[in-house]
């Protein structure tokens, strides 16, 4: 489960630099992210049956997310601007 209690759905993994493997998922409530470092105690034949996802940082996913937000809020200051 997420921070918003909507369930996450494995939707990849990607290779980081180091050459450790991440299964990705994604929250089917906000849009977020997770990466999980592959453990031995997963399912392999379901890691195999996922996409490869281009590599990805949290850092990255994290500053798209606030971009995202900035324009989100700017869209709502105009929407205010032209009300007024
Ligand atoms: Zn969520």
């Amino acid at each position: 489960m997420s921070a918003c209690g909507c369930s996450m759905e494995p939707i990849g993994t990607f290779q980081r630099r180091d050459g450790e493997y991440v299964l990705v998922h994604h929250c089917l409530g906000c849009e977020l992210e997770r990466f999980n470092r592959i453990a031995a105690d997963d399912d392999f034949d379901l890691v195999l049956s996922l996409p490869v996802l281009p590599p990805r940082t949290s850092r990255e996913v994290k500053a798209q997310q606030v971009e995202a937000l900035l324009v989100e809020q700017q869209e709502q200051w105009d929407l205010v601007g032209e009300a007024s």
